[in-house]
């Protein structure tokens, strides 16, 4: 069952039209992430969720009932904001147990409850502190515990990992995922951050310029990105112009070398999309190969990345560094094997 719905989301500040026609929908329990880069309108749309924020139009659905124009204190939502917005002058206990408070639990329970969710989030012993005497990590940690302590609807967390180093980033993506998946609770998570939202997220709505490019599993929007921006924005992506030879076999010439994808293309120039671990060293049967000029190279350990020169086009190749292989050298001319259903079309 659908629990939260955003249908023709429309938000304008003047004549900037920030979000335009965005449409959503949460099943119960999902993890979704809005992902895009800065200034896309990530942030205004789960304030319109929030409802700090109202909507210039659309509506936007949680179990059934039209909260768009509920304030905030109606909404029964909890949310993470980037900056540690902690009160400083309150303790952790005092901080996890605010928003009991303002709706007049009575103290025994509130106690309770705080003690429940300072255990869920690892920090049993904290509660007499104050925020200042916490890493980055443990606040948000505690702004986490805060905002879940009311038993919200719906959880919201914008860039809430961003403050962090990346050390503590990494095992909080976890940590969040394990207490949201716990408590099930229906979560929109704000990122820029493509690594964040493909390792967290059941599905990501990647934003570009006010509009929803493409919502699907982390492995679709990967694998099979609906827009040029989409295929840009989430991972790496060589851009390879090729001359259609055959549109009916897909046969097409790249840098001096010919490949035959195997579905029709339109005739003339097309834009071809390859990731750059799409691509093996030698010839392989039955692949489609390509033959280039090594012009850089770097060890990276567990990656061998490459950057070719294929005739006039330039392309990055990562090689799993397997030790039975003899290390390719700058200089040399190789052939590269790629399947050619892999190779992405994304544009004429
Ligand atoms: P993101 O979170 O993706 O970085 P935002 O939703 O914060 O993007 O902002 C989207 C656009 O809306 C930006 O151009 C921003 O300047 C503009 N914007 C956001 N809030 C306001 C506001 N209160 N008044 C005017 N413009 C705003
Ligand atoms: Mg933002």
């Amino acid at each position: 069952m659908t629990f939260l719905t955003i249908s023709r989301l429309e938000k304008s500040f003047g004549a900037n039209r920030v979000v335009k026609d965005f449409n959503l929908e949460v099943e119960k329990g999902e993890f979704i992430s809005l992902l895009g880069p800065s200034g896309c309108g990530k942030t205004t749309v789960l304030r319109m969720v929030a409802g700090f924020e109202l909507p210039s139009a659309g509506r936007i659905t949680i179990a059934g009932k039209d909260v768009s124009r509920l304030r905030p204190n109606h909404r029964n939502i909890g949310m993470v904001f980037q900056a540690y917005a902690l009160f400083p002058n309150l303790t952790v206990a005092q901080n996890v147990g605010f928003g009991l408070k303002v709706k007049g639990a009575p103290a025994r329970e509130i106690a309770a409850r705080v003690a429940e969710m300072l255990a869920l989030i690892g920090l049993p012993e904290m509660g007499e502190r104050y925020p200042y005497q916490l890493s980055g990590g443990q606040q948000q940690r505690v702004a986490l515990a805060r905002a879940l302590a009311p038993k919200p609807q719906v959880l919201l967390l914008d860039e809430p990992l961003s403050a962090l180093d990346a050390k503590v980033r990494v095992s909080l993506r976890n940590e969040i995922r394990a207490i949201q998946r716990e408590l099930g609770i229906t979560t929109i998570f704000v990122t820029h951050d493509q690594e964040e939202a493909l390792s967290m997220s059941d599905r990501i709505v990647v934003m570009h310029q006010g509009v929803a490019d493409q919502v699907g599993t982390p492995f679709d929007i990967y694998n099979r990105p609906a827009t040029r921006f989409v295929a840009g924005f989430v991972g790496t992506l060589n851009t390879l112009t090729a001359q259609v030879i055959d549109p009916a076999s897909g046969h097409v010439r790249v840098g001096g070398s010919d490949l035959v994808l195997g579905r029709a293309l339109p005739g003339g120039e097309v834009v071809l999309g390859l990731r750059p671990e799409m691509l093996r060293l030698g010839a392989e049967p039955g692949m489609a190969s390509l033959t280039g000029t090594i012009t850089e190279l770097d060890f990276l350990g567990s990656v061998i990345r490459l950057r070719l020169d294929l005739g006039d086009q330039r392309l990055a190749v990562d090689l799993f560094n397997t030790t039975r292989a003899t290390p390719p050298r700058v200089g040399d001319s190789v052939t590269l094997a790629l399947d050619p259903a892999d190779a992405l079309v994304i544009g004429a």
